[in-house]
């Protein structure tokens, strides 16, 4: 009851790349570049397994970028023609490269990066994509015309990389969808379909991350302007309830989520969010736990996973070290307290 885990990213060595900043550019190349990314990786794994997190990731430690590292790898996307465009609704810009062309995946794109992980972890292993709709709305369009469409021609390519991925070994394949937090009708209309494309016969554990994003200004921007009661869930959550994925991540902690609408997410495992990406501020066992407890109450035990708000790919190394620790601490304070 009440396993730990993460949502997906952690804080890269600054040997390897720029600490503290997203989309960091990496500080080694060519095969130096490739042997970083596979020793950060064993430290990842053993940062959670000391901090006592149950269900690990590989860090995200090969990846630049959580949507850009799999969209690299498929043909059909040009990234010489990288064209600045307004993301998420227009919350921030991003520069980003262009779809111009039919998608197909040429090769493993995360495969190896997930061997290295199973291989060296007991642990169970979680490895997270980015979802079909975050995808197409971090890419710019030049072929397909119409977000529909060119998301479920993702969606297929991440079935492909997906059924790799579990044939590994891997536990819980997590698809990161924060657009879904977005564009509300449009996950019902056929955001959760695009889902279903990209898990369907996987034979693992499927999650999905839906979260307020990074703690970058844009987003704390945002959240700001989002009113005393943030109430996107409620218009998504029925679906998600309905569909065939497992397990929903979702922010809790900090954040004006009103908590009885974890209620809605009937059957599913629900990863709450236990810990701020966006504070610097080191959480208490006991906040923890508060958050867990409050939880509890509309969410049964046993499909309880306390988890982080979000990915800590841009916070301190060390920082992100003590939330884990705090994490496994709250975990075990609620598992006392709720027998
Ligand atoms: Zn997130």
């Amino acid at each position: 009851m009440l396993e730990t885990t993460i949502a997906g990213s952690l804080p890269k060595p600054s040997w390897l790349a720029e600490p503290r900043v997203l989309w960091a550019p990496w500080r080694l190349d060519g095969e130096m570049l490739a042997e970083g990314k596979r020793d950060a990786t064993l430290l990842a794994l053993k940062v959670q397994e000391d901090a006592g997190i149950d269900i690990v990731s590989d860090g995200e430690q090969s990846r630049q970028h959580f949507v850009h590292g799999f969209v690299e790898g498929i043909e059909g996307i040009d990234f010489d023609k990288r064209v600045r465009i307004g993301i998420r609704n227009n919350r921030y810009e991003a520069m980003v490269p262009t779809v111009t062309g039919e998608l197909r995946r040429k090769r493993s794109i995360h495969g190896a990066e997930a061997l290295i992980a199973r291989t060296r972890t007991s642990r169970r292993l979680k490895f997270t994509l980015p979802g079909p709709m975050t995808i197409v709305d971090t890419v710019a369009d030049a072929h397909y015309g119409d977000r529909r469409a060119m998301a479920m021609a993702f969606a297929e390519l991440l079935n492909e990389e997906a059924r790799e991925l579990a044939a590994i070994g891997v536990d819980v394949i997590q698809f990161d969808e924060p657009a879904f937090n977005v564009y509300l009708d449009e996950v019902v209309e056929w955001g959760v379909d695009t889902l279903h494309r990209a898990a369907e016969g996987l034979g693992c554990t499927t999650a999905v991350h839906i979260c307020y994003g990074y703690g970058i200004p844009a987003n704390i921007e945002w959240k700001g302007s989002l009113g005393s009661e943030w109430r996107q869930y409620e218009a998504i959550f029925p679906a998600l309830a309905a569909s065939r994925i497992d397990q929903v991540s979702v922010e809790c902690i900090n954040s004006r989520v009103p908590i009885e609408l974890l209620g809605l997410l009937a059957g599913k495992d629900v990863l709450v969010g236990a810990i701020d990406v966006a504070s610097d501020k080191i959480e208490t066992a006991d906040e923890v736990a508060a958050v867990i407890e409050r939880a509890a109450r509309h969410v049964a035990p046993r499909h309880l996973f306390p988890c982080t708000n979000c990915g800590m790919a841009p916070l301190d190394r060390t920082l992100a070290a003590q939330k884990l620790a705090s994490l496994a601490a709250g975990a075990a304070l609620a598992r006392k307290r709720l027998g």
